[in-house]
């Protein structure tokens, strides 16, 4: 149905690169995309965009403010990383300022903001700043070294501290708050005393291997706190200027019962759940607590896809601005000691790379069958069917992805989980640099005119 064609239209052009890899002529190829976008998809097994589960939109809308139309189909697509999202600032900053040839040396600002992980962190406080452009990205950068990093007068980062941590009680930033310090040294001691408790019970019950209860008494997210997250985000973020805001954002987490990713955009930000929605994004499972949403637990939404490509296009991009930490695993020295939190992030890494190269090499196919139908003969009904085929749900017609990628060539140094003012800003100068001198044929980008 033509309806189905104006929905779906880009499930339906990506559907139809199976017919252009048939040996057929053209002509026959475009007649067989378009009888099968008219008679509802009825192909046996669609294909995806990525691996991932196609997003949930029909989200209730709650915020009380209209999404507004997006300023550019330019998307930016921000990962996670922990620590490492910080040179996804320095990138911006290259990409806003007009230093980069991504942008052709054009100031640039997108109308699509992604974000995944600490990436979610980062798109919310794009939207949160009070100017737009280059006073974003300052604003970032501001909230980074200030609020995020830890560092000399600080009592830890403003992301996470170790419960009942006695260095604590030897940091003298610490000090200027003896009443926090005692107040969330008994917190600490009520919550890990429930933890022995429930923990000691399960050991208890002879019903289990003992290897299992064994096993299940260790949680590492236990020993960690996000009160300082939760205290960073609601000093950082202005909720009411991300509903309010031109620009789309889009926020991936997994829903950790159903192992389905949810998108949430402007309009899920409300004041009951907009803080929750960038904590859960940001919750690696195994290291950070979940997040109840709505009932449901939600963790990273890198588990599932950790550059988001798809809900970028389906918001209507065409040039894509994607950062992300590393996507060749090969340059990430493994560790001469496997520890948790390093091997958690490892297999995240290794499942994102993954998912980026189907990604782009689908796009890849899309390009090709675009100009394929772009090229189609101007003669009799085929014209007017692959004129119709090449139209969007706006009425445009589909143009080719661009699809420009920003990462370090080399790993980044120290540790995902090191918020350090000093690791902060080399990575931030990392990703400016690296921005400043973009090369998209190193960088492997995907571009349309090719
Ligand atoms: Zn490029």
């Amino acid at each position: 149905m033509l309806n189905e064609f104006i929905q779906r239209p880009w499930e339906i052009l990506v559907s139809s690169l199976e017919i252009m890899g048939q040996d057929l002529p053209l002509g026959m190829k475009i007649d067989a995309m378009v009888s099968r976008a008219m008679h509802g998809m009825s192909r046996p097994d669609p294909i995806p965009f990525s691996s991932a589960e196609p997003p949930t939109l029909q989200t209730p809308h709650r915020g009380g403010v209209q999404e507004q139309p997006a300023q550019s189909r330019d998307a930016l697509i921000l990962s996670g990383g922990g620590a490492y999202a910080a040179y996804e600032v320095g990138v911006m900053k290259a990409l806003f300022t007009g230093q980069s040839s991504a942008t052709g040396n054009v100031a640039w600002d997108p109308g699509i903001v992604v974000g995944t992980s600490a990436g979610s962190l980062n798109a919310g406080l794009l939207l949160s700043a009070e100017k737009e452009g280059p006073g974003a990205v300052e604003y970032l950068e501001e909230v980074w070294m200030n609020e995020v990093a830890d560092g000399p007068g600080k009592c830890g980062s403003g992301v996470f501290r170790f419960r009942e941590n006695p260095l604590t009680f030897l940091t003298p930033g610490c000090y200027r708050s003896p009443a926090w310090l005692i107040a969330s040294f008994l917190s600490d001691s009520a919550f890990l005393g429930r933890e022995f408790l429930e923990r000691g019970a399960r050991v208890l019950d002879s019903s289990v291997d003992i290897e299992q209860r064994l096993l299940e008494t260790v949680d590492l997210g236990a020993l960690i706190s996000v009160e300082p997250l939760q205290q960073l985000l609601r000093k950082s973020l202005r909720l009411e200027k991300i509903r309010a805001s031109r620009k789309q954002i889009r926020i991936a987490s997994t829903n950790w019962r159903t192992g389905e990713i949810r998108i949430f955009s402007n309009e899920d930000m409300s004041d009951e759940i907009g803080y929750d929605v960038i904590q859960a994004s940001s919750s690696i499972p195994g290291v950070f607590p979940r997040v109840e949403i709505e009932n449901d637990p939600y963790v990273d939404g890198g588990l599932v896809m950790n550059t988001p490509l798809k809900p970028a296009i389906d918001a209507g991009a065409e040039v894509l601005q994607v950062i992300f930490m590393d996507a060749d695993v090969a340059h990430i020295p493994l560790p001469k000691l496997a520890n948790t939190p390093n091997e958690i992030f490892r297999s995240l890494i290794i499942g994102f790379s993954r998912t980026l190269k189907q990604d782009l090499e689908l796009a890849a196919k899309a390009n090709r069958m675009i100009a394929a139908v772009a090229s189609a003969p101007d003669t009799g009904p085929i014209e007017s069917k692959a004129a119709v085929f090449a139209r969007g749900s706006d009425g445009k017609p589909h143009r080719p992805l661009t699809i420009h990628l920003h990462h370090p060539m080399t790993a980044l140094g120290g540790s995902w989980l090191s918020f350090g003012q000093d690791q902060v800003k080399q990575s931030m100068e990392r990703g400016y640099e690296d921005g400043v001198h973009h090369d998209c044929e190193t960088n492997g980008c995907l571009l349309a005119k090719q």
